[in-house]
């Protein structure tokens, strides 16, 4: 039946889900969410959303939302009144600042709207004297971030979704936008029905690789020699742009050097890719005019996975997808909301907001003169080597805004023994999350739909996002705990609003001097490089150079190196784990709504004769061992994956599948390598 009661505020808003950003408009009565819906001219969306964003949102009524803080009390928690809380956690936590300020860590995320990850990581290094910040990138597209600046100067994607139109082909690597990034993966449906061309590099036959014009199907943990193999051939047949590659950029003899190690069957016998399919989609792409790449996870998350971004990023330079005078682009997928503006804000350990090194003793003044404070010119801890540090007992405090580090982490077990360890854990969440149950304390916080800030979505896009409800009673934003926590330790963080949060970071960082609440409430939306107030912002890199130094885009020379886990008598299967469409991350927010009865559970996708050698049948449990851990999963039998390989979702903790997942990292940003598993099988017993 239609709720009779009127409509009584609409509220224009960004998607809090997946990395897209989508426009949303949001109709709330009696402080409830009535309906969303997509807005016809959003920017990204035009009048599209997907099942999640549009219909996922009745966790924020939950009646599992945490209205309390809770403090762990003779081994349990127990709810606490706000005063007491913020009084002992900033008591708590002024016994590290001065004396051992690298003895705390913070850990930000993409729940975080841009003005409260800018306020999370000057409480760091602010008030705690520690760059030990980091946000869950390090997790996923932390190699996209150095590997694009590496080669082009700046850590994100080239071009805005809309040049998607004007593309003639798509390289789709490693990703599966029809479930993580729905939006995207409509477009692009309807972009290869219109006439583009595609080739699709996927272990898995997802759906847009069964309509590609070249589905490639590399082994886990090979992108490297596949990339190189394809770049053998585009310089073999004469089909990369000598012009342009001596013009802009560095390294092409050293690559071509390395390239004649990387002949269609050297590169097919690393990979398992027929050799003829290698050739034909690198003669695909590199006829086309306007190429644009387009990549997810499946390129990040390895043990090389920066190295796999930038032999990516070679294939954009000789393909002519990018630079000066290019038709195409190269864009990573972000998976989360605001996973790129975390980033932006400077919640990582290398970097003040705007990516200013803090190595850079000008960029270390410059803070340190804004916010009356010195600023530690060491380098702080990435999330792995926060983990470390707590297990050997030099961390001591860890506070973790929005991010469930326990169900998200590798190898769980590992993640546990380091939050067993850690003296004081505080962790600001909606419900009791994995990691909040072993937390000393929980703060209950918003959710998007009740927040008042900013996101930047994957192709650099800030958006605002606007309070369509209010929070319930006894809840705060991450934004009003920061501030109270610092004043209750005598610091003041200065901007006491999310609109001169983002005016102060727009004053320190150039790449978004231009970018205001107000001027986002008048453009909609702005994507940065923008540095002024007259500037239009970029929504497409290097037209006319690149932003390195020297103006020159640098080709990487890296050779394949193996991954971190291979299979073997003991672990003879190679497990894959991702997203799946009706669920988002940990699944905190959807499986507390409708979407639970879409996907009620998680499963593990196998290749039917692999099913058929174990007995088993859609829907028996199997119990899946790897070196680090062990979980059980029903089988959903299926022509998805190939034999000898399995998938699994990471959107129901309590299956465990983080707890087969490794510790080995991309050796040069200590993203985990979620994207292969070694593990074995066998049938487990029903129940
Ligand atoms: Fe758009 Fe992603 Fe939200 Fe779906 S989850 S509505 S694709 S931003």
């Amino acid at each position: 039946l239609l709720d009779p009661r009127p409509i009584e505020r609409r509220t224009l808003t960004t998607c809090g889900f997946c990395g897209v950003g989508c426009s949303l408009e949001v109709a709330a009565r009696d402080n409830g969410i009535a309906t969303v819906r997509p807005v016809d001219d959003g920017g990204v969306n035009r009048g599209h959303a997907c099942v999640k964003g549009r219909f996922s949102h009745g966790f924020v009524t939950s009646p599992e939302r945490l209205t309390a803080p809770l403090v762990r009390r003779g081994g349990s928690l127990e709810p606490a009144s706000w005063e007491e809380t913020i009084g002992f956690v900033a008591g708590r936590l002024a016994e590290h600042r001065g004396t051992e300020p690298d003895s705390f860590a913070l850990i930000s995320s993409a729940r975080a709207t841009n003005e409260e990850n800018y306020l999370a990581q000057k409480f760091a290094r602010a008030v705690m004297g520690t760059n030990n910040v980091d946000n869950c990138a390090r997790v996923c597209h932390a190699p996209s971030a150095a590997g694009l600046a590496a080669t082009f100067g700046l850590g994100g994607g080239t071009n805005p979704f809309d040049d998607l139109d004007r593309c003639d082909t798509v390289l789709l690597v490693g990703a599966n936008p029809t479930h993580a990034h729905p939006v995207v993966g409509s477009r692009l449906f309807q972009r290869v029905v219109d006439g583009a061309r595609l080739v699709v590099v996927d272990p898995r036959r997802t759906l847009l690789a069964r309509h590609a014009d070249v589905h490639l199907r590399p082994r886990p943990g090979t992108n490297v020699a596949l990339f190189h193999g394809l770049a053998h051939v585009l310089v073999r047949d004469g089909l990369a742009d000598t012009g342009f590659l001596e013009t802009h950029t560095t390294g092409f003899d050293d690559l071509q050097e390395l390239l004649r190690d990387y002949p269609p069957e050297r590169a097919s016998a690393i990979t398992g890719v027929p050799a003829r399919d290698l050739e034909s989609a690198a003669r695909l792409y590199g006829n086309s005019r306007a190429p644009m790449i387009f990549y997810g996870l499946g390129v990040t998350e390895h043990r090389h996975g920066t190295d796999g971004v930038r032999a990516l990023a070679n294939l954009a330079l000789l393909g002519g997808a990018v630079g000066p005078g290019s038709g195409g682009g190269i864009n990573p997928l972000r998976g989360q909301n605001n996973v790129q503006g975390a980033c932006d804000m400077g919640a990582m350990p290398d970097a003040l907001p705007g990516y200013q090194k803090v190595l850079d003793d000008g960029a270390r003044a410059r803070f340190s003169e804004a916010w009356g404070t010195g600023i530690s010119p060491r380098p702080g801890l990435r999330i792995p080597q926060m983990f470390d540090a707590a297990r050997s007992g030099t961390l001591k405090a860890l506070w973790a805004i929005g991010e469930d580090v326990l169900a998200t982490g590798a190898d769980s077990s590992s993640v546990e023994a380091a939050l067993e360890a850690c003296p004081l854990v505080i962790c600001n969440d909606l419900f009791l999350s994995a990691t909040a149950r072993m937390a000393d304390v929980v703060f209950p916080v918003a959710a998007w739909l009740e927040k008042d800030g900013t996101f930047v979505n994957f192709d650099r896009r800030f958006q605002r996002v606007r309070p369509a409800v209010r929070p319930p009673a006894g809840v705060r934003t991450d934004f009003e705990v920061l501030h109270a926590v610092a004043a209750a330790m005598g610091a003041d963080l200065g901007c006491p609003t999310p609109e001169a949060a983002l005016a102060e970071c727009a004053e320190l960082a150039p790449l978004f001097a231009g970018i205001s609440h107000q001027r986002l409430d008048q453009a909609g939306a702005l994507h940065w490089p923008c540095t002024s107030a007259e500037s239009p912002g970029t929504p497409r890199l290097y037209r006319e150079r690149f932003a390195t130094p020297d103006g020159l885009a640098h080709l990487a020379v890296r050779p394949y190196l193996p991954p971190g886990e291979e299979t073997d008598g003991d672990f003879p299967f190679l497990l894959i784990t991702g997203r799946r469409g009706e669920h988002y991350n940990t699944g905190s927010m959807t499986r507390r709504t409708g979407n639970l009865a879409l996907l009620p559970q998680e499963t593990l996708d196998i290749d039917a004769a692999d099913a058929a050698s174990f007995g088993l049948r859609n829907g028996d449990p199997v119990q899946l061992t790897s070196r680090h851990g062990r979980a059980v999963l029903p089988a959903r039998i299926t022509d998805d994956v190939e034999p000898g390989q399995l998938f699994a979702g990471f959107h129901f903790p309590g299956a465990g599948v983080n707890n087969l997942t490794s510790a080995v990292v991309d050796e040069a940003t200590g993203c985990p390598e979620y994207k292969l598993t070694a593990v074995r099988i066998r049938p487990a017993p029903a129940g």
